[in-house]
């Protein structure tokens, strides 16, 4: 495996990757590796023939200083667990080296740019498409994984990729959990052993609606999932809705296709998301 800073010498080293008509497939992570980024790399590695995982922190898309600060950045543990993995090459760069100057960003993501994660982090996901699309730029990948935990964020770049008109398949990928059920996250280190155990209810929540799906109405299932999550301790509630996976719009019959349910709260100090799809 192959840890490379600049874009030059990734570009140079996937050259004859390409002329010899090898498959590359990215997979963008922000370190702090788990067992969901290493999911990841694994479902690359059955679909294509060469696999780069990024890391970078991505200051464009932290809309709280104090969350990219204490963002955790364990390079020496994520280069051995993509050792591990037989990830390829990991690209890693400097700030500077994928901002070398200020860059406004901004394009039409659709009005689901402005819900659910979008209403909490306020440009989230303008930053989220202007990395993506560097990197992209910078592997020119014919594949590239993200994981259905951050459900939104996928439909934003399938977004990016149809305004650029990229020729990049996009693929979700399963959400990895602990044995409990919680999703597994970066953010979960935050968690005192207290936080940790109150967080479950996110998941319980989501298994609740998905188990009473076909029996009961949207409306008694929203009820029962903010239920489960206002009685837990230490857990504020942002959002929790049944919604449509293309729009994300809150959705009340339940014959429409591609419902999800989707949910948000600060558990401690650590704010969580998680979702599971319906039907
Ligand atoms: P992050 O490092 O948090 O930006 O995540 C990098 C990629 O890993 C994103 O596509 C995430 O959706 C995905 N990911 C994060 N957590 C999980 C998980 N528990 N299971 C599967 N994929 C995940």
């Amino acid at each position: 495996m192959e840890v490379i800073n600049t874009i030059a010498a990734l570009k140079m080293l996937l050259k004859p990757r390409k002329l010899a008509q090898q498959k590359i497939a990215l997979v963008p992570t922000m370190g702090a590796l788990h067992k969901g980024h290493v999911s990841l790399i694994k479902i690359a590695q059955q679909n294509a023939d060469v696999v780069v995982c990024s890391i970078f922190v991505n200051p464009t898309q932290f809309t709280d200083p104090k969350d990219l600060e204490k963002y955790p950045r364990p390079l020496q543990h994520d280069i051995e667990m993509l050792q591990e993995a037989g990830c390829d090459y990991v690209f890693m760069p400097a700030v500077t080296e994928m901002y070398p100057t200020k860059e406004n960003w901004h394009i039409d993501l659709g009005d689901a740019e402005f819900l659910l994660e979008g209403e909490f982090r306020r440009g989230h996901y303008q930053g989220v498409t202007q990395i993506v699309k560097k990197l992209f730029d910078a592997v020119e990948p014919e594949l590239a994984f993200f994981g259905q935990k951050d459900f939104q964020q996928v439909l934003m770049i399938r977004h990016m990729v149809a305004y650029f008109k990229l020729p990049i398949q996009i693929v979700s990928c399963p959400i990895i959990r602990e044995d409990d059920g919680l999703a597994m996250s970066s953010r979960n280190i935050h968690l005192s052993s207290e936080d940790r155990k109150n967080a479950l209810v996110l998941s319980e929540a989501l298994k609740y609606v998905q188990e009473r799906f076909e029996e009961f109405t949207v409306e008694d299932l929203l009820k029962g999932a903010e239920t489960i999550i206002n009685e837990a301790e230490g857990v504020e509630l942002d959002y929790f809705t049944i919604a449509n996976g293309e729009t994300l719009l809150p959705e009340n019959n339940k014959e429409t296709p591609n419902l999800v349910a989707l949910v948000a709260a600060k558990v401690g100090q650590t704010r969580l998301i998680d979702n599971m799809i319906l039907n």
